[in-house]
């Protein structure tokens, strides 16, 4: 069983409800949420909106493998009413993002898939709930802990 990392981010409609439908379909499709951060409201990040943000992460015990997670996190996306992707680093107003931030202790870099995310370490709005759930993990033996990287974010 592995242990994967998610993070996940609603700026339109109810953000608290989106989180929650997805967090259960989470629990439904991809396995048992062994950690939950508390919900952040957040400002836009890397393009205009007036819709402030809702983030979370969340711990996710799955058998499921990385290419799988990430099939199971986009239908899920779909299945909320997400209809943009993000081309090129355009970012757009959704309904629901689901990001993987960690998946155990494993590196990859494909076309479809970079774990651990590669800008999950410079984004308050990420670190700030991955340091609530996982504040002693570290990214690599001898690096950070996610604490002391998010403390870093707030300098
Ligand atoms: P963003 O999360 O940057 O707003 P999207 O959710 O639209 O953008 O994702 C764009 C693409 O990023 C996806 O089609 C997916 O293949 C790719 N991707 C690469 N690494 C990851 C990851 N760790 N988690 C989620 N998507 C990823
Ligand atoms: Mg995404």
């Amino acid at each position: 069983m592995a242990k994967a990392y998610l993070g996940l981010g609603t700026n339109i409609g109810d953000k608290k409800q989106n989180l929650c439908h997805a967090i259960d379909q989470i629990k439904a499709k991809i396995g048992n949420v062994c950690s939950l951060s508390s919900f952040y409201e957040t400002a836009p990040w890397g393009f205009e909106s007036e819709n402030q943000f809702v983030n979370a992460a969340l711990c996710v015990e799955t058998t499921l493998t990385p290419e799988e997670l990430l099939s199971t996190t986009q239908q899920i996306e779909r299945e909320l009413g997400r209809t943009h992707k993000s081309v090129n680093g355009i970012y757009h107003d959704r309904i629901i993002d689901i990001d993987i931030l960690l998946y155990d202790d494993l590196t990859l870099c494909t076309p479809a898939l970079t774990i651990p995310h590669p800008h999950m370490t410079e984004r308050l709005f990420v670190m700030a709930p991955m340091a609530e759930i996982a504040p002693e993990l570290r990214l690599s033996p001898n690096g950070l802990t996610l604490k002391e990287l998010k403390n870093r974010l707030e300098e």
